[in-house]
């Protein structure tokens, strides 16, 4: 990530401008950089998401006021990993009902050139992806097969033979949209509504595109990398806007919801972000003492074993968990103490241990209550 450059630059405003100029500036550079306009084009994308991320702080007036204070570190602007820093394209999309509202959402763009003024949109598409624990402690970027409904590139999108085999519709003049006026005694009264002839397209398909027969859009098999970020867990949600189906004859296209399974770890248990491992330790270790190997996600612990250490006692590994998914803090690895009981013995294991029994000062009626049982009685108490 670069440096982060002025939110004032981005939108091309002056320090003192009004709000109606900031909104009028960022739907400028939204429209310029829509990622249905700049297909593929990585630098437009970016340029759109900066934008959209100065219009969020600058359309504020708190927040503004923090950013011309303090710059960038005031609002937040420290580079995060994962979720932590900028905006997703979901926030960006939600924000376009203010932006653009009253205008019918964001119809009218993509493929179609001149479009009605009917919102086209693609439908989502979900998928699973399933994560060890190993991916989700680090982060990983995903490539999965997706089968969804593609722009036709014959006629580009737009569902006419060679792109460009339509009329202007009769009934709209282009605009997608009918607009009745009747007479009532409060007045005149205007009623729009999506025109019949091109069902809001604002065009009339003169000859059907063959590939696509008309639709626009053909299904095929796209590879989409998902970069997911750390921290995940079972059953979230990520989604990709405008990974999704692409619309018939132009539009937007859905999104790509990508819906997250982790997969059960052989020796670890997690919780949220902290991870449960049961340590059992033979008798002789927990008496005396020792060193022991616990699994963590990438490798093993060491994990030295004080002289006496009871069962139910819990080992705390500090940020040897899982890191949080909105980048900040990491999880523990909690070790819980178990002394293992063998069920059967050998002979030579029988006689150490009546040898232990005979020659012992243990005696369960006092020494028992000190060490064990008094942890109950505070419980109780
Ligand atoms: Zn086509
Ligand atoms: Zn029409």
């Amino acid at each position: 990530m670069s440096k982060k450059r002025d939110y004032y630059e981005v939108l091309g405003v002056a320090k003192n401008a009004s709000a109606e100029e900031i909104k009028k500036a960022y739907r400028k550079k939204a429209i310029e950089h829509h990622p249905d306009r700049n297909q593929g084009d990585k630098k437009a994308e970016e340029r759109f998401k900066e934008a959209a991320e100065a219009y969020e702080i600058l359309s504020d007036e708190n927040k503004r006021s923090r950013y011309d204070r303090f710059g960038h570190a005031g609002v937040g602007g420290a580079a995060g990993g994962g979720f932590g820093g900028g905006m997703s394209m979901d926030d960006i999309f939600s924000q376009f009902g203010d932006i653009f509202g009253g205008f019918g959402g964001f119809g009218g763009f993509g493929g179609g050139g001149r479009g009605g003024r009917r919102t086209n949109r693609g439908s989502d598409l979900r998928v699973k992806v399933k994560l060890n624990l190993k991916e989700i402690l680090n982060g990983v970027d995903k490539k999965i097969k997706v089968k969804k409904y593609v722009s036709c590139s014959h006629c580009n999108g737009n569902g006419s033979e060679g792109g460009d085999s339509y009329t202007t519709c009769d009934t709209c003049r282009g605009s997608g949209v009918v607009t009745r006026v009747t007479n009532t005694i409060l007045g005149q009264m205007q009623t729009s509504s999506t025109c019949p002839s091109c069902d809001g397209e604002g065009k009339t398909i003169t000859k059907k595109c063959t590939y696509c027969t008309g639709e626009g859009v053909i299904r095929d098999d796209e590879i989409i990398t998902i970069q997911i970020p750390a921290g995940v867990a079972e059953g979230m949600q990520l989604s990709m806007a405008g990974k999704g189906n692409a619309a018939r004859r132009g539009g937007i296209n859905g999104d790509l919801l990508i819906v997250i399974e982790e997969e059960k770890h052989p020796d670890l248990i997690r919780d949220e972000n902290d991870l449960i491992y049961n340590l059992f330790l033979s008798f002789p270790t927990a008496t005396l003492g020792g060193s022991v190997e616990v699994p963590t996600i990438d490798g093993v612990a060491k994990v030295k074993i004080e002289p006496g250490t009871q069962p139910g006692k819990v080992l705390r590994l500090r940020n040897k968990g899982l890191p949080s998914v909105h980048g900040y803090g990491t999880g523990d690895l909690l070790v819980n103490v178990n002394v293992y009981v063998p069920e059967s013995v050998s002979d030579k294991e029988r006689k150490v241990l009546e040898d232990w029994e005979t020659s012992s000062s243990f005696e369960p009626s006092k020494t028992a209550k000190k060490t064990v049982f008094s942890k109950f009685r505070k419980m109780f108490d």
